[in-house]
Parts: structure tokens; C-alpha cells; sequence
């Protein structure tokens, strides 16, 4: 069993996000081909602006995937990487979503992928938090089904029979004592969020709700987690509880005595 979050399976959305500005930039050259002579008419330095206006924006597009890249596969915290992280939760991942629609690929394949690039990113920030910081954020379909306790609420109503991962993740977050809480959906995501003001969030979900919390919650960073789903969706679903405790490990500044 992986136990480490996992951060492979970037090249799809690395891939994607590349061909779109590869595809923008072909554009625009196509755009200056038609405009350029029109441009001359009018005046030469204003063809000379634009020409290297153009230049320069491409520049930039370049160095900001390749640095997206760079990011990704070293895991390694450059000057700019917020600009990076920016870039590709903003601008790159809706792209993504389109070219892969065009390309026939699923639009899970592309979260998925997104979530682990969002992951090293998150790696590659290497920003350690204090206990109190860190919320862990879970669905409530991790809840078994049949379980009348009330823990949307609170979670410590929760009586550790386990039928379900909810009681382990429970005893997680008071052994690191960090903030854990179950969203039903965004709205309350968002008042949690809100209420507890966290700067680092654990956060356990599908890829639709990953993907949408990410960019929700941006620039708060999230490490994803996603749930297992042996019972199809939104129901019964499980998630590897070490998985949290390892990036709890990782972020964490004051760990406890016993670990
Ligand atoms: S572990 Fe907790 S939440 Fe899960 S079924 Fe048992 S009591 Fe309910």
C-alpha cells in the first residue's frame, strides 16, 4: 500500500497545461501575421511596441511553464513559486479542462492529475505549521452509512465503533491536536474555513471537491487526499489514515513527545 500522498501522475495535467500555451502562442503569431502589415501603415514604432510587447509576454508564458515544471518534479521552493502555483490553479487548470474535453480525456483524469501537481506544490512551499494552524477537512460521506451520530456538529460525538475511518481520524487529530471538521458540501467548507482560519488544510475528497476546494480556499494551501470509493460515490467511502498522519509529520512544527 502507498502511504505517501500521492504526488505522481503529474504529467497529464503538466502536459495539457504546456500544449495550451504552446497553442496560445501559435495564435497570437497568427494574430501579429495578419495585423503586423496593417500596423505598419499606421506607424512603424507602434508595430515595434507590439512586436515586442508580444515578445515579451511570451517570455513570460514560457518561463511560468517552465517553471510550473520545475516545481513539480524537483519539489523544490524557487523565488517565484507562488507565481507558478498561481498560474496553474487560476489560468492553466480551466484549459486543461477544455483541451482535454477536445482530446477525449475524462475530466477526473485531469483533477486527479491537477490535485498531485497541487500537491508539490504544496511540498514545495516546505512550510512547517504550528498544531492550531492546520485543519483536517473531511466529507461526510466517510461516515458509514447506517451511523445515526450526529458528527457533522462534532466530531468527538463520534464513538469509535469502527464501521468507518471517521473515529481513527478523530483520535489523529486529537493526538496532533490540530482542527478536524466534516463539510456536507462548500457552503459549510467555507464557514468552517472561515470560523477556524486555518493556514494549512489537510483536506480528504473526490476530485471534484479537491479541485473546487483548492481553488476555493486558494491562497491557503491544501494537500489532498483522495478517498477510496469501494461502494461507488458519495457513499461508505474510505481514505488510508496513515496518509494524513504522514503529512501531518511533514507540516507539523510542535509534534508531540511520543512520536
Ligand atoms: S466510527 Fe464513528 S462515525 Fe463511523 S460508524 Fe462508528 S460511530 Fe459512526
Amino acid at each position: 500500500m502507498e502511504l505517501e500522498i500521492n504526488t505522481k501522475g503529474k504529467g497529464l495535467f503538466l502536459f495539457l497545461s504546456s500544449l495550451s500555451l504552446v497553442l496560445m502562442m501559435m495564435l497570437t503569431t497568427l494574430l501579429w501575421w495578419f495585423i503586423s502589415p496593417r500596423l505598419h501603415e499606421i506607424s512603424n514604432v507602434l508595430a515595434f511596441i507590439t512586436l515586442y510587447s508580444l515578445r515579451i509576454f511570451f517570455a513570460i508564458i514560457i518561463s511560468g511553464i517552465l517553471l510550473v515544471i520545475l516545481t513539480c518534479y524537483t519539489e523544490r521552493n524557487f523565488l517565484i513559486t507562488k507565481f507558478a502555483v498561481r498560474l496553474s490553479i487560476i489560468f492553466l487548470f480551466p484549459v486543461a479542462i477544455i483541451l482535454g474535453k477536445m482530446f477525449g480525456i475524462k475530466k477526473d483524469k485531469i483533477r486527479d492529475s491537477f490535485v498531485y501537481v497541487n500537491n508539490s506544490f504544496v511540498k514545495a512551499l516546505k512550510k512547517k505549521f504550528k498544531a492550531k494552524e492546520v485543519l483536517i477537512l473531511l466529507p461526510h460521506c466517510l461516515q458509514h452509512v447506517d451511523c445515526k451520530i450526529r458528527i457533522t456538529t462534532n466530531i468527538q460525538n463520534c464513538v469509535n465503533c469502527g464501521r468507518c475511518d471517521i473515529g481513527d481520524l478523530k483520535n489523529l487529530a486529537n493526538k496532533y491536536k490540530t482542527h478536524i471538521a466534516i463539510a456536507t458540501g462548500g457552503t459549510l467548507a467555507r464557514r468552517i474555513i472561515v470560523n477556524i482560519r486555518p493556514k494549512f488544510i489537510i483536506a480528504v475528497a473526490c476530485q471534484r471537491d479537491l479541485v473546487d476546494g483548492i481553488q476555493d480556499v486558494f491562497p491557503i494551501p491544501v494537500y489532498g487526499v483522495l478517498n477510496d470509493r469501494p461502494e461507488g460515490p458519495c457513499i461508505n467511502t474510505r481514505v488510508v489514515v496513515q496518509k494524513l498522519e504522514l503529512a501531518l509529520q511533514k507540516v507539523l512544527i510542535d509534534l508531540p513527545n511520543n512520536i
